[in-house]
C-alpha cells in the first residue's frame, strides 16, 4: 500500500556514504524516477559519478549536513557506521530510514548479540571482554576456545582474533588494541548463510531466499543461491529475517549472517551478524529476481509497497576483489555473466571493484 507519507517521483533521496552500495541504491533509485544525493567525505566515491547531486564534507560537518537535509525528502545510509550524533542531527530534520535503533544496534557486537538474544534467536554463546580475567573466565566457560572481536568498528575479519587454545590466547587482547570487546564461542559451522529482508513503512516484510556465502581472506568472495540447506533450515532462516526486521521496527533492507551447524538432530541456525543496509551477500538478486534488494530498500524508504522476491533463477554472485576485476573482458564474453563494475579508480588488493552474477537454470532448492 502506499501511504500517505509516500515520496513521489522527482523527490531526492540522501545517503551517507558514497560506495558501491550507495552507488547501486542510486542506479535502482534512478529507474524508479528519483534523485539521490550523495553525502562521502571521500571525494573520489563511486557513487557520485551516477548520483544527481553530492556533497564532499566529513559526517560531522554541521553546516553541511544542514544543507544535505534541507536539500533531500528523506536520508539513508550505506554504511553501518554513521556516527550516531550525525544520525541524530539529520533525524531532527527529516526522516531517517532505518531509524537509530537499528544503527545503535548493529554498531555495537555486545548489543547485537543482546538483541538477538532477547529476540529468541539463538546466537552462540558470547561474553563481554573488557579485562583479561573477563576473557580467561568467558574462555574457560566455553573450553578453552572462541573468537575475540572489538564491539565496534569491526568488519571483514578486522578487529578478531580466533583463540583456538593457549597459544593464542597469550596476545590476542593486545592484537586488539585493549579495545571494549566480546568474546564468543567457536562455533564448527557448516556452512555460512545470509537471509535479505524488506521492511516497509507499513510494516509488510519481504524476504528473499536465502543466500549461502564463501570467504576468502575474511572477505565475501562467492554468495550462491540457492543455498544448500533444508527447505525447513530455509523457513527458518526467513523467519529470523522477519523477525529482526519487526523488532526494530526496521525500514529498508536489512542482512543478518547465520552459521549452519549440522547436529545429530540436523541443521541448527546461530546468528552472527545484523547489516542495517544492504548488503554484499544481496547482489544477486539485482539480475536473478523480480526486485533486487537495491529496489527495495529504495521502494521502503520512500515509502512504497515492496516489490516481488521472487527469484528466477540460480545464481552464483562472485566479488570481483582487487586484480580479479582485470579479467572483465574474458567475464562480457561469458553468455550467462551480468558484469557490475564499481568504477573505482584505483585498483588495490582486497579492494571490492565488482562483482559478477552468473545465472543458471532453476533448480528445485530452498
Ligand atoms: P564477523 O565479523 O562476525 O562477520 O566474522 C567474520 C567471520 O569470522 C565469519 O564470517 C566467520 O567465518 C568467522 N566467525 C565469526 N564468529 C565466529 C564464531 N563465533 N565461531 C566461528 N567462526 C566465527
Amino acid at each position: 500500500m502506499t501511504t500517505e507519507r509516500a515520496l513521489k517521483p522527482g523527490a531526492v533521496i540522501g545517503i551517507l556514504g558514497g560506495g558501491q552500495l550507495g552507488r547501486m541504491l542510486a542506479l535502482a533509485a534512478a529507474r524508479l524516477g528519483l534523485k539521490c544525493h550523495i553525502y562521502c567525505p571521500d571525494p573520489a566515491s563511486p557513487a557520485f559519478d551516477v548520483a544527481a547531486a553530492r556533497t564532499i564534507a566529513a559526517y560531522d560537518d554541521e553546516a553541511a549536513l544542514a544543507a544535505f537535509a534541507a536539500a533531500v525528502d528523506v536520508v539513508t545510509y550505506e554504511f553501518e557506521n554513521v556516527p550516531g550524533a550525525t544520525a541524530e542531527f539529520l533525524a531532527g530534520r527529516r526522516p531517517v530510514r532505518p531509524g537509530p535503533l537499528a544503527l545503535s544496534v548493529a554498531q555495537d557486537r555486545l548489543a547485537e548479540k543482546t538483541f538477538l538474544a532477547e529476540a529468541g534467536i539463538e546466537v552462540a554463546p558470547f561474553r563481554a571482554v573488557d579485562s583479561d580475567d573477563d576473557l580467561d573466565r568467558a574462555l574457560a566457560e566455553f573450553g578453552g576456545a572462541g573468537v575475540l572481536k572489538t564491539r565496534r568498528f569491526g568488519y571483514d575479519g578486522k578487529g578478531q582474533v580466533v583463540i583456538r587454545g593457549p597459544e593464542d590466547r597469550a596476545g590476542a587482547l593486545a592484537k586488539i588494541g585493549h579495545a571494549p570487546a566480546i568474546v564468543e564461542g567457536l562455533v564448527g559451522f557448516e556452512r555460512e548463510v545470509s537471509v535479505i529482508a524488506a521492511r516497509g513503512l507499513d510494516g509488510e516484510v519481504a524476504v528473499f531466499d536465502i543466500a549461502e556465502n564463501d570467504h576468502r581472506d575474511n572477505i565475501l568472495k562467492t554468495t550462491r543461491v540457492p543455498a544448500r540447506i533444508s527447505i525447513k533450515t530455509a523457513e527458518a532462516a526467513r523467519a529470523i529475517g522477519e523477525n529482526v526486521a519487526a523488532a526494530l521496527d526496521y525500514v529498508g533492507v536489512l542482512a543478518v549472517e547465520l552459521f549452519v551447524v549440522v547436529g545429530e538432530d540436523g541443521e541448527r541456525l546461530l546468528a552472527n551478524e545484523i547489516a542495517p543496509r544492504v548488503h554484499n551477500s544481496g547482489h544477486w538478486t539485482e539480475d536473478a529476481c523480480h526486485a533486487s534488494q537495491f529496489e527495495q530498500h529504495i521502494r521502503a524508504i520512500a515509502g512504497w509497497p515492496l516489490g516481488a522476491t521472487v527469484r528466477y533463477l540460480d545464481v552464483e554472485m562472485e566479488n570481483l576483489i582487487g586484480a580479479d576485476a582485470d579479467d572483465w573482458p574474458r567475464i562480457l564474453a561469458e553468455p550467462a555473466a551480468k558484469l557490475h563494475l564499481y568504477g573505482k579508480a584505483e585498483t588495490r588488493p582486497g579492494r571490492k571493484m565488482g562483482h559478477v552474477n552468473r545465472l543458471k537454470t532453476k533448480s528445485r532448492g530452498a
